[in-house]
C-alpha cells in the first residue's frame, strides 16, 4: 500500500506493518511500537469471544451490569482506547502528525480507535470472494431461490402496508401490491417514511433516530486500469492524504482536499483491466446537494460539477502516481452521496448506517420495530457495519423471528456446528 501524506511516499508491505512503520518513522519508533503493541491487544480482545454476542438490547438490566463489568474486565484495552474517537487516542499515543496520519489514512472518516486497530490487523490476512463482491449477493438469491422465493430486481416500494398497528405487504411503484410480513435493508428514515397508517408508532419511531448521526457520505471513482499499461506490482491500495486530515469533518472537505483511498481489487479470471474504487469523503450537502435541482432531478449542473470533481480527483491521483497511471485508466465514472442514496435508498449517502464516533458508537437498532411485522436488517441495524456486519445482522433478523415460532437459533446453531455432521 502506498500512503502520499502531502508530499512524502510511505509503504506498507502486507507481514511487515510494523517493522515497516518502523523504517519509515525512525524517530518514533517507540510510538510507533506502542500504538501496534495497543492495536495488537484491542484486536485479540475483539476476537476473544467464542459465540455471536448477545445484542445489547437484549439483555436486562443485570445481564447488562454484567456484561459491563466482563467487558471491563476481558477487555480492558478496548474499554480504554477502543471505543474513544480516533483522533484523541491518537494525539495521546504520539506527537508526530505524519504517523497519527499514516495510521488514519486505512480508512480516513472519524471513528472509534478499534476501527483503525481492526483494519490494521486484518491487513493482508482478508479476503475477498473469488468471483468478485457480488458472489455474495448472487449466493443469497441462490439460498432464497432454493427456498422457492422469488427476487424482483427493479421494483422499487412506495409504500409498506400497515393496518392496526401491523405490516400487512407493500406497495410498488407500478401499484401492484405484495402481501406478508416487511423486512427493510433500506434506512430506517426512508422505510418509516414509507409506512402508511400506524401515525402514532411512526411518529415515535421518528423520533427516536432524529438526533443521530449517520457515516460519512463517499464519492466514489470508479475506474478500470489496463495493466499492460501500468504494472501495478502487487500494489492493492493508495492512498492520499494530509497531515491533520485525522482530525478533520467530512464537511470540511472540497475535492481538492479530501483524502483520496484507492483498493485496488484482485482481478477474476478472464477480466480484462483491473477494478479500482477511490472512496473519497465528500458531503451530500456539497455545492447545494451537488447542484441537484428542485424535486431531487439532476439536470446539467449536476453532470458538469461531477465531470469537473472527477478531473480534479484524477488530476490529484496523476500528480501522485505519476501520468502513466492516469493514462493506464480506460474508464472512470464518478458517483456522489446523492447517487449513492437514489439507488439504495441510504440516507443522504451514508456508506456504514450509523456514524461509528465516539459519542454514537455502540447504540444499536433492533430489527424488530414498533410496528408488527416490520422489521429491518441491514448496516442499519445490529451489529452494523460493513458486508460482515450486515451478513451477521440477517442472522440475529431470522433469531428474532424464529423466537416467536419457538425455535432458538442460537442453540440450533450451536448444535448444528458441533454435530457429526461436519
Ligand atoms: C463504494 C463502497 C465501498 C464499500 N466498501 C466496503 C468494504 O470494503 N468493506 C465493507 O465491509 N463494507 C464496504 N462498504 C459498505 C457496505 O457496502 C454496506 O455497509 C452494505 O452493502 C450495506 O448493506 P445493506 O444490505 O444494509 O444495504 P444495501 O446494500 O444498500 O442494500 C439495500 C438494498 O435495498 C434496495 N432498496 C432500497 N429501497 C428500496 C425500495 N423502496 N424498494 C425496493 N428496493 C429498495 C436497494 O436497491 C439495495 O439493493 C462499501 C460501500 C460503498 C458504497
Amino acid at each position: 500500500m502506498k500512503c502520499f501524506i502531502d508530499e512524502k511516499e510511505y509503504d506498507f508491505e502486507h507481514g511487515k506493518v510494523r517493522e515497516n512503520f518502523l523504517k519509515q518513522f525512525p524517530k518514533n519508533q517507540d510510538d510507533v511500537n506502542h500504538i501496534f503493541d495497543m492495536m495488537e491487544t484491542i484486536n485479540t480482545e475483539m476476537f476473544s469471544g467464542t459465540e455471536a454476542p448477545e445484542p445489547p438490547y437484549d439483555m436486562n438490566f443485570f445481564q447488562l451490569i454484567k456484561f459491563g463489568m466482563k467487558a471491563k474486565k476481558l477487555r480492558p484495552m478496548f474499554m480504554k482506547y477502543g471505543n474513544k474517537d480516533a483522533y484523541k487516542v491518537l494525539d495521546s499515543f504520539t506527537n508526530s502528525e505524519d504517523l497519527k496520519t499514516a495510521i488514519y489514512s486505512k480508512s480516513p472518516y472519524p471513528m472509534v480507535f478499534m476501527s483503525f486497530a481492526y483494519q490494521w490487523g486484518v491487513y493482508g490476512k482478508n479476503y475477498y470472494p473469488v468471483n468478485g463482491m457480488q458472489a455474495i449477493p448472487d449466493a443469497a438469491v441462490e439460498g432464497l431461490r432454493h427456498l422457492s422465493g422469488q427476487l424482483m430486481l427493479n421494483t422499487e416500494v412506495t409504500e409498506i402496508l400497515v393496518k392496526d398497528g401491523q405490516a400487512y405487504g407493500v406497495k410498488t411503484q407500478d401499484g401492484s401490491e405484495y402481501y406478508g410480513a416487511v423486512i427493510s435493508n433500506a434506512s430506517p428514515q426512508y422505510t418509516y417514511a414509507w409506512v402508511t397508517d400506524a401515525a402514532a408508532e411512526k411518529e415515535k419511531m421518528i423520533k427516536a433516530i432524529s438526533k443521530r448521526k449517520i457515516f460519512e457520505p463517499v464519492a466514489a471513482l470508479f475506474m478500470s486500469l489496463d495493466e499492460n499499461k501500468y504494472d501495478l506490482d502487487h500494489l492493492e491500495g493508495i492512498s492520499i492524504l494530509s497531515k491533520k486530515d485525522y482530525r478533520m469533518r467530512t464537511e470540511e472537505y472540497t475535492p481538492d482536499t479530501a483524502p483520496i483511498v484507492i483498493n485496488i481489487y484482485p482481478k477474476r479470471e478472464g477480466d480484462e483491466f483491473r477494478a479500482l474504487v477511490a472512496l473519497v469523503p465528500i458531503s451530500y450537502e456539497y455545492h447545494n446537494n451537488w447542484e441537484t435541482e428542485a424535486g431531487r432531478k439532476r439536470g446539467e449542473k449536476y453532470k458538469m460539477l461531477k465531470k469537473e470533481v472527477e478531473d480534479i480527483l484524477l488530476n490529484r491521483i496523476g500528480k501522485h502516481m505519476g501520468r502513466d497511471f492516469i493514462d493506464a485508466v480506460s474508464y472512470h465514472e464518478l458517483s456522489s452521496p446523492v447517487t449513492y442514496e437514489r439507488y439504495t435508498y441510504s440516507k443522504s449517502g451514508s456508506f456504514m448506517g450509523w456514524s461509528a464516533i465516539q459519542s454514537e458508537y455502540g447504540k444499536y437498532l433492533k430489527q424488530r420495530t414498533n410496528i408488527k411485522d416490520l422489521y429491518l436488517v441491514g448496516q442499519w441495524v445490529f451489529p452494523g457495519f460493513g458486508v460482515a456486519g450486515v451478513m451477521a445482522s440477517g442472522y440475529y433478523l431470522a433469531k428474532e423471528i424464529l423466537k416467536g415460532e419457538g425455535i432458538d437459533l442460537k442453540k440450533d446453531f450451536t448444535e448444528y456446528f458441533t454435530s457429526d455432521r461436519l
